[in-house]
């Protein structure tokens, strides 16, 4: 499971052997190490076209932070972001060459809320020519622009999409660095939303999400700003994982578990050794079920009933993949992948959802693939899955009431059990067909899930983020 090459590409001699035969020189991505560390350190550079809108959130954000940060000096790029100056926040800095040159930036922050037309798409040539050199190692570039989908104005909508090419090229650019792009699409007045968005792209957390547009709305169920604590938001919340035993489900229950959340870890009873170690590690409790059983969803509905008198968060990971061509494929392969990977997730909910056992601002978060979106050669039931699970977040997401969002990752080639079995030539290819040239952990994957649990996500409902360092499959 363990990645020789980038470990080699990281030795002296593994550089100078890649970089002389033009081998791709993947960089080791940083991750998350301690619990109590800031989401980001280094210096940040916040700048703004016209009109920028979400200033004063991101100016609150990251005042909190170590980061230093600057703020660009000039008529052109400066925009109201003097606001960030004028309170103290962010030091100025000339757009100049040499003042730029002295500097290596772990963040470029650029607020687009408010450009109008394509003309004032500009601001970005204005902004990053100068300054995309300066990127440091693992930094990031984040920028925040209005959802097109709000955008009544064909002008201001075609430029508010533009941000997304711009972004996903970036990404593109900068990733050989280590360096990735997001880019944050708010709703009119919902700027106030973004701050989970904003921690969790400018930090580690974020290390193998790449070139990804995040909508952000206003969100429903309790209003104003919760008092969150940053280092355990998810205090006080009961979490249902299901395929935790190994893999991807165990990193995500770790990692809701280290965010606070008590965490209910469900596996099929063949896996109960494990099971029971990962719950027994993470102070959760095990929940041996088959999600496919007629009365799965009701076993799982009275327990959670039972024991805890409702639940927060639902994590719907646990997944098969039964590959084979279609015209070789027996009937209970395809029965199988859509049951376990689709069928069981909707049935669980609507069993929770109709005993009203989703407490307000629940969470839930479905695990999907980039097969869901570019599909893949052997795996037309797995793909038919994936895709789906995208459509049932997409509509759920409409219908969901009482601050309860939905959301789905879409994994990339994650580092697992699963991409271990696969032939060497596919698993090499699949590790390095994305702009960070590796492969993603699990971790990187229940990272995102914690995110969108995070309470201050309340904004954030019917997306699909993808996982997968920028693969090259898949839109
Ligand atoms: P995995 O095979 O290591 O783990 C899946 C878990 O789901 C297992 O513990 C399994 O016992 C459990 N499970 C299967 N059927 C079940 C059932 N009927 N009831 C209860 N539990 C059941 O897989 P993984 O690589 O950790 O993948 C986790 C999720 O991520 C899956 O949905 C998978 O499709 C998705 N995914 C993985 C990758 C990757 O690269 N590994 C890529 C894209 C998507």
């Amino acid at each position: 499971m363990s990645d020789l090459y980038l470990k080699f590409v990281n030795t002296s001699v593994g550089k100078q052997a890649a970089s002389s035969l033009g081998l791709p020189s993947p960089i080791e991505l940083e991750r998350w190490k301690r619990h109590d560390q800031s989401f980001i350190e280094g210096k940040v550079l916040v700048g703004a076209g016209p009109r920028p809108r979400a200033l004063s959130a991101l100016g609150e954000t990251l005042r909190g932070s170590p980061a230093t940060l600057y703020s660009p000096e000039g008529p052109a790029t400066l925009g109201e972001s003097s606001a960030l100056v004028e309170s103290g926040v962010a030091k100025t800095l000339t757009m100049e060459d040499e003042a730029i040159a002295e500097h290596k930036f772990k963040a470029l922050v650029f607020d687009a809320t408010g450009i109008r037309d394509t003309s004032e798409l500009r601001c970005l040539y204005d902004f990053f020519h100068p300054t995309i050199r300066q990127i440091a190692k693992c930094g990031r570039v984040l920028i925040v622009g209005t959802d097109p989908a709000s955008c009544k104005n064909p002008a201001r909508a075609a430029a508010h999409k533009a941000l997304e090419g711009f972004v996903r090229s970036v990404a593109k650019e900068i990733g050989k660095k280590g360096a990735t792009a997001q880019l944050l699409w708010v709703a009119p007045n919902a700027e106030n939303q973004i701050e989970s968005s904003v921690r969790f792209f400018l930090s580690p957390k974020s290390a193998y999400v790449d070139g990804q547009p995040v909508r952000i709305g206003k969100g429903s169920g309790t209003k104003g700003r919760t008092a969150v604590n940053t280092n355990a938001p998810l205090t006080g919340k009961v979490a249902l994982v299901t395929g935790a035993s190994r893999g991807i489900g165990e990193a995500i229950a770790r990692t809701l578990a280290r965010d606070g959340a008590r965490v209910v870890c469900l596996d099929i009873p063949a896996t109960m050794e494990d099971l029971n170690r990962v719950a027994e590690d993470i102070g959760g409790s095990p929940l041996a079920a088959d999600i496919t059983e007629d009365n799965g969803p009701r076993l799982i509905a009275d327990h959670l009933e039972d024991e805890f008198g409702g639940i927060d968060i639902v994590v719907h990971n646990a997944g098969v993949t039964r590959d084979k061509t279609l015209a070789r494929m027996p009937e209970h392969f395809w029965d199988m992948a859509i049951a376990v990977n689709l069928t069981a997730e909707e049935r669980i909910d609507e069993e929770l959802m109709e005993r009203d056992l989703v407490r307000e601002n629940g969470r839930i978060v479905c695990v999907s693939s980039i097969a869901g979106f570019a599909g893949n050669f052997g795996q037309t039931n797995y793909a038919a899955s994936k895709s789906g699970v995208i459509g049932y977040v997409e509509s759920m997401a409409r219908q969901l009431k009482n601050g309860i969002t939905i959301n789905a990752v879409a994994p990339g080639f994650i580092e697992t059990q699963m991409t271990a079995a696969m032939p060497v030539t596919i698993r090499e290819a699949g590790r390095r067909m994305n702009s960070l040239s590796q492969g993603g952990l699990p971790v990187d994957v229940a990272e995102t899930i914690a995110w969108y649990c995070n309470p201050l996500s309340r904004g954030i409902n019917g997306n699909v983020v993808r996982v997968c360092g920028q693969s090259l499959v898949g839109k």
